[in-house]
């Protein structure tokens, strides 16, 4: 029986279903041990790397900031762990470029507790202040977008926010890290949500949470401000119920136009995951140090959601998992918008949202055959933003790049994969959609 409209889940037209594979939601956070070695690259963030401020061979303390943001659009970066600054220079980044990271060696008797704090009233700064205070905790978009927090939640003056969206959907299969911190970090959240409201403008918020997460829905009602200006709604379970004009959509029933970001509507989105840790480190002047990120997929002996040195890398991470010698692909992020990585020196980073595991059991032995488009219209059917994946599909094999900008409207395309996951071709189209938009970015940035 359909429930009745008011009862219904909030949603998007089209989507997938896929194999959730959420047993992890149910089991609680735990802490994951300190490697012996943490290596911290200076771009974790969207904008200008931080800037090393400290030696080779200094002590550094955890909390302490070891890279300074270089202007507005860039982060500070902390120490993760006390300990001893063993070198300075490139790393290997989770998109295979080498990056600017600090490598620190962790002191192991130590009781490795934040050392660097300054408390301060948040509720009494203004708004300039304010933001100067997120800065300094080093938080991006902990989501995976990793856009600094900061600069998110500088509305310009000329623009009116007026609704807050919190996105509480973690729609992307296996990962429950959003879930539990919903579950166990409510205050904080709610927190973190007063502050993002003053940071902005925003009279109101609204956080979405897909309807496979009860639990955190319940959490969160019985935590609510009484005044009204926070409150949660259900979402269908859905993908990509997550990504923002899916999340927009089924909340407000409001559209981002074309080439316009939320705020052009009046709505600023941040994951739950991003307030819950301002909530957290704001008041108490913290820089970001560790994340809740999940370890899951059918080759890990002990999923779940752990709270994870910035710093450690893949290859200590999956040992202390059991996932090291029967893994044979790495994916960070979800196995919808992840990426594969190629090597375990990789570090976590404040981005990573999750890191999943599969065997060789579980991975076909060849990839699957691509075949010619059938024209079966599934992946019309799907695309959440009503593209047409088909005729795409057909010029991107034919390299015309821009044809696919103008007519077809390329841009609009927010690489979910809902059309590759359900084309019986096997076409890799929103990886051909990928390279198109990129060819399409450098000429553009040429001419
Ligand atoms: S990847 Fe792009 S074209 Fe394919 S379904 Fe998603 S938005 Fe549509
Ligand atoms: S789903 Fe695949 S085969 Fe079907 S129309 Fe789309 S591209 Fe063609």
């Amino acid at each position: 029986m359909r429930l009745p409209f008011f009862k219904r889940a909030a949603t998007f037209e089209h989507g997938i279903h896929p194999a959730y594979h959420k047993e992890t939601g149910s089991l609680p956070i735990r802490r994951m041990a300190f490697a012996p070695r943490l290596i911290v690259p200076l771009s974790q963030h969207i904008g200008k790397p931080a800037v090393c401020c400290v030696n080779v061979g200094q002590e550094v303390v955890r909390g302490e900031v070891i890279a300074t943001a270089d202007g507005f659009v860039s982060l500070p970066v902390h120490a993760p762990a006390t300990g001893v600054v063993e070198d300075i220079g490139v790393s290997l980044a989770a998109n295979g470029k080498m990056v600017e990271s600090i490598t620190i060696r962790v002191y192991e008797a130590d009781s490795q507790e934040v050392q660097v704090r300054t408390p301060r009233d948040v509720e009494s700064l203004g708004k300039k202040e304010l933001l100067e205070a997120i800065q300094q905790t080093g938080i991006s978009g902990l989501g995976g977008a990793t856009f600094p927090a900061h600069v998110k939640l500088n509305v310009p003056p000329e623009t009116a926010i007026d609704t807050l969206v919190v996105n509480g959907a973690e729609c992307e299969p296996f990962l429950t890290c959003d879930h539990r911190i919903m579950v166990e970090r409510t205050q904080d959240l709610l927190r973190g949500i007063r502050f993002a409201m003053q940071a902005s403008g925003a009279p109101r918020a609204v956080i979405g949470v897909e309807d496979n997460k009860p639990d955190a829905i319940a959490a969160i009602e019985a935590a609510l401000p009484l005044d009204g200006t926070v409150t949660v709604k259900a979402l269908e379970t859905k993908y990509p119920q997550g990504a923002e004009d899916t999340i927009i959509y089924a909340l407000l029933g409001r559209e981002i136009p074309a080439g316009q970001r939320p705020a052009s509507i009046g709505v600023l989105v941040n994951n739950v995951m991003t307030l819950a840790y301002l909530g957290r480190l704001l008041p108490a002047g913290e820089g970001i140090v560790e994340r809740v990120l999940t370890v899951a997929g059918p080759a890990v002996e002990k999923p779940g959601n752990y709270i994870v040195p910035i710093g450690t890398p893949l290859r200590f991470l999956l040992e202390q998992v059991g996932a090291k010698s029967n893994a044979s692909e790495i994916i960070l992020g979800g196995p919808m918008m992840g990426m594969t990585i190629s090597s375990l020196d990789v570090p976590v980073t404040k981005g990573t949202s999750g890191v999943l595991a599969f065997g060789r059991a579980q991975l076909p032995e060849e990839a699957p055959k691509v075949y010619s488009c059938i024209k079966c219209g599934e992946c019309l059917k799907v695309c959440p933003k009503f593209l047409n994946p088909s005729q795409l599909g057909l010029l991107a094999a034919k390299r015309e790049y821009e044809e696919m900008a103008e007519r077809y409207n390329l841009d609009r395309c927010f690489e979910c994969g809902c059309c590759s996951y359900v084309c019986p071709s096997h076409i890799p189209l929103v990886q051909q959609f990928r390279i198109a938009k990129a060819v399409n970015r450098e000429k553009a940035s040429a001419a």
